[in-house]
């Protein structure tokens, strides 16, 4: 069986695990001390050990593969003029993407009035983390300590000195071409630890999900049933419609082809709700299966992880819809449109780890005068959709990847309509003669 389809059916077996352990310990089906049982061997045990193990070893990846990827694509743009014209195209479909989301999460939020008629005016207190200032956020763009940003994993500032050492190898001539070509070799070195370590995936999946269902209050998704589905609805509509329509109007491709191979990605988001730890899952997807050349995808990919969110935008905008009408406040058109823009910049301001869109969602909130006592609200069902956003944020990640890939002629469409099989098995062919001369 192929490690996609191994990976689906621990998804589906990691939650069918988790929703029986839940309803037998929940429901009183068990003598208590089994429950105890499950509860501190299994799910605590078991199933966070290999989860958390599981996700370390993606998290462990990411910041020597984006310094050296993104070193490896700089340098390899040669001419550094490229740059400019590519990031700013990046950051242009960056926005535009969150702006379509976030305008969608409204028009939905108002139409379906998700909280209309709940009233939960002075029923819930919220304290959350501090949203960093967006000063905060221009300034900690620039690293003033490169060993210190990758301990801290602080992506941007990664990225800004990778890049910084990629144009300078590409402009000192020879000595550039050797430590060019060792980034090259290490490069190949690390991909491999991340097929190596993808191995893993079945049985971390499984696990994490498993936890996780096992211990989530099925009760409050039906409680705030209407919340929950209107925000799932726009995030298929997103992530399934507007991409595979943005791609077909901007590159012509076929957006089922890019649908079905992007699969390990959303599947990888999905599981770990972190675009950050599933960095080296896109980038080998993007690169080796959508066919992005390594000189955008390392440039797209670990930024978007970083400041792309249209999933998270989208919680946030039927969230503030949510919370506005649960209050009885109209905000009025305009504040729509600060919505619309502080929660552009929010996601820029979420980084790609689990639950951040919740803390940034306090700072669109204030900027409307809304009370942030409503994300006390929310917060029950939070967990399971930020799976759904984040694998919505990854895949307009890859999406963007290939639209800039294509217009700057860094994309190769063959491997782009070959099947994800017969990719694997040119893969392995290549692998055995390399082998065989080691
Ligand atoms: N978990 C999301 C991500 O990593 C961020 C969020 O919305 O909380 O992309």
């Amino acid at each position: 069986m192929s490690l996609t389809k191994r990976i689906i059916w621990a998804m589906v077996s990691g939650v069918a695990v988790g929703v029986m352990f839940n309803i037998a310990t929940t429901q009183g089906w068990l003598a208590a001390t089994f429950n105890t049982w499950i509860d501190s061997f299994i799910v605590d045990g078991i199933f966070d050990i290999v989860g958390t193990i599981f996700i370390a070893s993606l998290k462990l990846l990411v910041v020597p593969l984006v310094f050296v990827s993104l070193v490896c694509g700089t340098s390899s743009l040669g001419d550094n003029t490229r740059m400019g014209p590519m990031a700013g195209k990046t950051l242009v479909l960056y926005m535009f993407t969150t702006g379509v989301a976030i305008t969608l999460a409204l028009v939905v939020g108002v139409l379906v009035q998700p909280g209309a008629g709940i009233n939960i005016e002075g029923q819930a207190s919220y304290t959350g983390a501090e949203a960093p200032s967006l000063k905060q956020v221009l300034i900690n763009i620039f690293p003033s300590n490169p060993i210190q940003a990758m301990a801290d994993g602080n992506m941007l500032q990664v990225i800004v000195f990778a890049i910084l050492v990629g144009v300078a190898i590409s402009r000192s001539g020879e000595p550039g071409r050797q430590v060019a070509s060792f980034f090259n070799a290490f490069n190949d070195v690390i991909m491999k630890m991340v097929t190596l370590l993808m191995q893993l995936a079945p049985a971390g999946v499984f696990c994490l999900l498993a936890k996780l269902f096992a211990g989530l209050g099925i009760d409050a998704i039906w409680k705030l049933g209407k919340y929950f589905f209107a925000v799932v609805a726009v995030l298929l509509i997103h992530g399934l419609g507007v991409y595979s329509l943005l791609l077909k109007v901007l590159t012509g491709l076929n957006p089922l082809t890019f649908l079905n191979k992007v699969r390990p990605v959303i599947m990888f988001a999905f599981s770990t709700a972190s675009s950050n730890a599933t960095i080296p899952v896109t980038l080998r997807t993007v690169e080796k299966r959508l066919g992005v050349d390594n000189g955008v995808a390392s440039f797209t990919v670990p930024l978007g992880a970083t400041i792309n969110m249209d999933g998270t935008a989208i919680m946030q905008g039927v969230a503030t819809a949510f919370i506005a009408q649960a209050y009885n406040v109209d905000i009025g058109l305009s504040g729509y449109l600060v919505v619309i823009m502080t929660a552009t910049l929010a996601s820029i301001g979420t980084a790609g780890v689990p639950g951040v869109g919740l803390i940034t969602l306090s700072m669109v909130l204030s900027q409307v005068g809304l009370p942030l006592e409503g994300i006390a609200f929310i917060i029950g069902v939070d967990r399971l959709l930020d799976m759904v956003r984040t694998a919505v944020n990854v895949t307009g990640d890859s999406m963007v990847s290939i639209v800039v890939a294509r217009g700057e002629g860094a994309m190769n469409e063959e491997i782009f309509a070959t099947s994800a099989e017969q990719l694997a098995e040119r893969e392995e062919a290549e692998q055995a003669p390399k082998l065989q001369a080691g």
